[in-house]
């Protein structure tokens, strides 16, 4: 009789506080999924004083092992074994034993999308196109401000927000599939809710929301569904190193060690190198590793287990509820070096085909090929397939525009891949001419049309996976030391009432309408090439400053002739044999002609993809 008293007493004070506010202003991840590979699930609970309530839930096949808390009594860690959970709603019961109430929580259980742990990543067979969502188009002038958030739309402002979002993008899909690029790379697209310089999404105030100002959640499934219709990736560009200093757990941090503080305020050094320097003093890779990216950006101490659990499950929670193909990893030296291995081996234990890029900024070789994955053991594996290939992008800018030399010119680049050998797969590194944070390949070559056509073809034929930034293939120009701002200009087209439009040609100069042109005949012949996408690759010494590299597979041959050279040079037949093979008949791929390679005269300045008859 006692026991059913307490019961119908226990059961009224649940109804009222059920009928009141729910005392809880955070969970997550807001829903999970059942299946999953991996058997564990934390959730973050979050709100005012609530760390003395005790969860209980008697759902079936989710059980609570461990109930964390932290010095900050509004946060609550929730450790499930989800092994045996079944999808649907389940309910955890939050204990108060002070006042005997019991509030309830519903936490959902999805259903896996089918096939969703073998989707295949990027490969070489892609070419990305890197554009940053607030800049390409303005699909919805309606969301360009919105009321919860701070910074408001202003295009006068180089450093402001422009109005572009994920409707703009996915309007114009049909143009990026058509120039020929098989993935898209976003600049972050989640909520950034800071006073200024909020447009470039790398200061995130919510992990797991989209910014209002560029769409919503579900306007991101749209668009990975819709590019995956057309036959292009998706790939997501991941933060672990730093948040918004106006994220909520930042304003409210869980525990000291959420972040790294500092006396006053330091900046990291910007030095990788102290992460594979064998000589490194603790005092610079201590600054590396804790100083701040930005005053903005907190920099997250990944060491804190329960904010690394935090980021991996959000990571996965993106690729599981968006369908994408791939991530694009920021800062890949910054966070702890262990915690970024542990990340990339449960994304690859969840999905073992889908890809990940680390942006691995490093002028050296050597010092870039420590951040890739490696078998050998021989030091540290990062579990990262893929890696920015910094080195290669300098060669080459710096290769085009320099004068012919003993290691410049055309040997920049040729000693750079020359050094491929430390690389545990160059094959996979992903390459450009420019991006979002360097100045445009556009602006440091002065709009050279030859300059252009030798870069972008040798990006889309190169080894590698090659990545497009958003106008270079319009030769915009940008100067990164007049800010970032002016790198990340408004894609033509992409506004009402814009003069000019990259979507329909209209009022293009006429030499912008060529470089489009040229590289979009590239894209659209290097889809269907096996040669390049999987194709070893040769080269020889520069002579008379033309560059020769090959491509093979399966019997297959394509060569790349690269001339800096002011006068006609005969072409070399003999030189070549080994990846000429005796043949004579090429098939020139920029120019669309037959070429007799017996009699073959490479004319100044100029650049041939040829695919060997
Ligand atoms: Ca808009």
């Amino acid at each position: 009789m006692k026991k059913i008293l307490f019961f119908a007493a226990a059961l009224l004070v649940m109804i009222s506080v059920k009928a009141q506010n729910t005392p809880f202003d955070h969970v997550e991840p807001p829903f999970w999924w059942a299946g999953m590979k991996h058997e564990k699930l934390q959730l973050l609970i979050h709100g005012d004083d609530i760390s003395h309530l005790e969860p209980k839930t008697d759902a079936p096949g989710v059980v609570i092992e461990q109930v964390r808390r932290v010095s900050n009594p509004n946060y609550l860690f929730i450790d499930l074994d989800i092994a045996e959970a079944k999808a649907g709603n389940v309910v955890f019961h939050f204990h108060d034993k002070s006042t005997r109430a019991i509030i309830d929580l519903e936490y959902e259980f999805r259903v896996r999308e089918e096939g969703s742990a073998e989707r295949e990543g990027f490969s070489s067979e892609d070419v990305m196109y890197l554009l940053m969502p607030d800049r390409f188009a303005n699909g919805d002038p309606s969301n360009d401000s919105h009321p919860d958030m701070r910074e408001k739309a202003d295009r006068n402002n180089p450093n402001g927000r422009h109005g572009g979002d994920l409707k703009g993008i996915i309007d114009n899909l049909d143009y990026i599939s058509d120039m020929g690029f098989t993935a898209l790379w976003l600049n972050p697209y989640q909520e950034n809710n800071n006073p200024e310089y909020s447009y470039h999404g790398y200061a995130i105030t919510d992990f797991y929301n989209t910014d209002p100002r560029i769409g919503t959640n579900e306007d991101y499934l749209e668009l990975v569904e819709l590019s995956h219709q057309k036959g292009m990736k998706v790939i997501m560009d991941y933060i672990l190193n730093h948040s918004s200093l106006y994220h909520w757990f930042i304003e409210d941090l869980p525990a000291e060690n959420w972040i790294h503080q500092h006396e006053e305020f330091t900046y990291s050094n910007f030095r990788g190198s102290a992460i594979s320097d064998p000589y490194a003093s603790e005092f610079d890779l201590n600054q590396m590793l804790t100083g701040w990216f930005d005053r903005h950006m907190p920099d997250l101490d990944q060491r804190n287990e329960l904010l690394s659990t935090y980021l991996i499950q959000n990571t996965i929670w993106w690729i599981e509820y968006s369908g994408i193909d791939g991530i694009r990893l920021d800062t890949q030296p910054y966070p702890y070096k262990e915690m970024v291995a542990d990340w990339a081996e449960r994304i690859f234990y969840e999905y073992p085909e889908f890809n990940v890029v680390g942006e691995a900024w490093l002028q050296k070789e050597a010092l870039t090929a420590y951040f890739q994955e490696t078998s050998r053991g021989k030091h540290y594996n990062s579990n990262i397939p893929s890696i920015t290939d910094f080195p290669l992008h300098g060669a080459i800018n710096n290769g085009l525009r320099d004068s012919e030399g003993w290691n410049t010119g055309l040997y920049a680049i040729y000693y750079t891949l020359a050094q491929d050998f430390v690389y545990p797969d160059p094959f996979k590194n992903v390459i450009f001419l420019d991006n979002h944070d360097v100045d445009r390949f556009s602006f440091l070559t002065k709009q050279d049309m030859e300059i252009y056509k030798m870069g972008v073809a040798m990006i889309l034929t190169m080894r590698g996976i090659p990545q497009v930034y958003y106008g270079t293939e319009l030769l915009m120009d940008g100067d990164k030391n007049r800010g970032h701002g002016f790198i990340r200009q408004d894609y033509p087209g992409g506004w009402e009432n814009d003069k000019t439009s990259a979507f329909t040609g209209e009022g293009l100069d006429k030499n912008v309408l060529e470089a489009q042109a040229f590289m979009k005949r590239i894209l659209n012949w290097r889809k269907n090439s096996e040669v390049i996408h999987h194709g070893s690759f040769k080269h020889f010494l520069p002579v008379d400053q033309v560059y020769l590299y090959a491509r093979e597979y399966n019997g297959e041959s394509v060569i790349v002739i690269v001339s800096k050279n002011n006068s006609n040079v005969k072409f070399d037949y003999s030189r070549y044999q080994e990846v000429l093979g005796g043949a004579v008949n090429a098939e020139d791929i920029i120019n669309d002609s037959r070429v007799n390679l017996n009699d073959f005269t490479i004319l100044p300045r100029s650049v041939y993809i040829l695919e060997i008859k």
